[in-house]
Parts: C-alpha cells; sequence; structure tokens
C-alpha cells in the first residue's frame, strides 16, 4: 500500500535504473481521477497490446469510445523505449479478484483468479507492452520491463510479489502479457528475474542503448499487382500478402482468422479503415487498393 509516484517522482525514477524513455504530449496530466480514485497503489499490471504495429501512443492516450484513455502509465516500444502515456487514474486493469489483491498487498503467490469484483484501475500502474502477445515480446522489451518493475517496486519498498500480469487479475478473458496464442507468460518466472534485477540494485547494467544504426537498404515493396485481384470472387497470393501487411500495420482485428487469398468483406472492411486513417487516401476510401492505396501501405 502506498501512495503513488508523481510524475516528477517517475521520471527521476526511471532515470536512476538508466531506462530509456520519452514523454508523449501531456501525460503528466493526463488520466481519469475524476472519474474514480487513484491509490494508494500496490503493483504494477503487466500487458500485451496485442497489436504488433510500432508507434502505439495515440491509441493508448486516447482509448476508444468504449475504453476512453489512458489505457496504461507505460507503453513499451520493441526497441525497448518506454513512452509515458498518461499519470494517474488509467483503463487497463478493470475489475479483478480482491483475492489476488490481497495476495499482491502481502507479495504471496497468487491465488486462481475467479471473481471480479475489485477496481484495479486505483491499484496498480500499467504497463502495456506493444506487441500481439502471440509470439514473445523483444529482448529490448523483456529487459527494459525488468528493468521498469525493478524501479517501481525499489521506489515503494515492493518486492517482486508485487508485479502481476493482467491475466493473473481475474478480468475475463485476459490472458496478458502471452507468449503464444491464448498463453500468458510464466509470471514467477517474470517475478523471479524482476527479484534478480532487484538484488543487484536495479540499474548496475542499465539499458543498452541501442547499437548504431546499421543502414541496411529497406526491401522495395511488391509492385502493384493491378486491381483485378482485389474483387468479389478473387482468390490469390496477392490478398493474403495485402491482408498480412494490413495486420502489420495494426489493421489485424478485423480478421478474426487471419488473412488468406479469398477477397472477402473483411479485406475491404480492412483496406477502408487504413484508407479512411491516411489523409492522401481518405477521399477515394472505397476498401478497393490502387496504386496509391498499396504504395503507401507497403511505404
Ligand atoms: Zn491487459
Amino acid at each position: 500500500m502506498a501512495t503513488p509516484m508523481t510524475a516528477v517522482q517517475i521520471v527521476a525514477q526511471l532515470k536512476k535504473f538508466g531506462i530509456r524513455f520519452k514523454e508523449y504530449k501531456n501525460w503528466e496530466t493526463h488520466n481519469r481521477n475524476h472519474k474514480g480514485k487513484w491509490g494508494p497503489v500496490h503493483g504494477l499490471m503487466v500487458h500485451h497490446t496485442g497489436s504488433d504495429s510500432e508507434d502505439q501512443r495515440e491509441l493508448l492516450r486516447s482509448g476508444y469510445r468504449a475504453l476512453p484513455g489512458p489505457l496504461c502509465h507505460f507503453g513499451l516500444a520493441q526497441d525497448g523505449v518506454i513512452h509515458l502515456i498518461g499519470w494517474g487514474r488509467a483503463n487497463h486493469a478493470g475489475n479483478g479478484d480482491d483475492d489476488v489483491l490481497d495476495a499482491v498487498i502481502a507479495e504471496k503467490s497468487i491465488p486462481v483468479d475467479d471473481e471480479a469484483n475489485t477496481d484495479g484501475n486505483a491499484r496498480f500502474y500499467g504497463v502495456e507492452v506493444w506487441y500481439s502477445g502471440s509470439h514473445e515480446m523483444s529482448p529490448a522489451q523483456y529487459t527494459a520491463l525488468r528493468l521498469l518493475s525493478a524501479a517501481v517496486c525499489s521506489f515503494h519498498g515492493w518486492t517482486e510479489g508485487s508485479v502481476i500480469g493482467h491475466g493473473e487479475w481475474g478480468s475475463p478473458g485476459k490472458w496478458d502479457p502471452g507468449y503464444r496464442p491464448g498463453k500468458m507468460m510464466d509470471m514467477d518466472k517474470v517475478r523471479s528475474d524482476v527479484k534478480e534485477t532487484l538484488g543487484k540494485g536495479g540499474p548496475t547494467k542499465p539499458n543498452p542503448p541501442r547499437p548504431p544504426a546499421v543502414p541496411t537498404p529497406k526491401p522495395a515493396p511488391p509492385a502493384f499487382p493491378g486491381r483485378q485481384f482485389f474483387r468479389s470472387g478473387a482468390k490469390n497470393k496477392y490478398v493474403t500478402v495485402l491482408g498480412q501487411q494490413l495486420t502489420k500495420k495494426g489493421y489485424g482485428k478485423f480478421y478474426e482468422q487471419g488473412p488468406g487469398p479469398q477477397w472477402t468483406a473483411v479485406d475491404r472492411a480492412a483496406v477502408k479503415a487504413f484508407q479512411l486513417a491516411h489523409k492522401e487516401l481518405r477521399k477515394d476510401a472505397d476498401g478497393y487498393p490502387g496504386p496509391v492505396t498499396w504504395r503507401v501501405l507497403f511505404s
């Protein structure tokens, strides 16, 4: 149990632990404190965003209609940089199990979560790791997660027992942070790694900066095959390629079954959403890719 850190305190703590971070917009005052309690806090909750997109700041900041932002405090990018998204009450934990909360407070092993009766948004700091959860997080993300956990825990005098996964909390259907589809990481292993980081006093080995960029030439984007491949009844490899690229760009949520060769209404909806999200494509946003949409999508 603890009073939450202030924005100034968390920044100092990140620096102390050698964590690379960036501040996003007015994160220090962006919160939902007008909607409910913030604090006392008892731990750090780990999430995956469910998307491999490389810039997830705005979604985490603003949220969406059913779930307004901020959706976390920390956004953890693929390169290990922590983006500060909001500070205060955030919509990340939802309701969970009071028995789990009691275990976190006592820093004892976490019981099976079978209730959703307790407001987690008041009680936890939240880190959203930018990956789908259907594969492992990047090594840089995992290193940064260990350091962040140690930074938060050491400020409050907590042990690794104050770090939990969203999937342990009791929100129905949650399995984050994952390592393959539907499978949560072994959080006891994560905690034991955090313990090791804490034991070293944390920042003995600071998060290494990215090695200098080796100029690898970007592969040329595939040429636009032609409009005839993307219309009702079409079935071909270009539809699959298109769907995979849309997924990479963060439009995977349209595909319940994953992109395939058959051109469907789902492909069209995903293309249209992509077009509407890009100023230069908006006026012709009909859900059918042409050469310009193709170039923007693969750039
Ligand atoms: Zn989550």
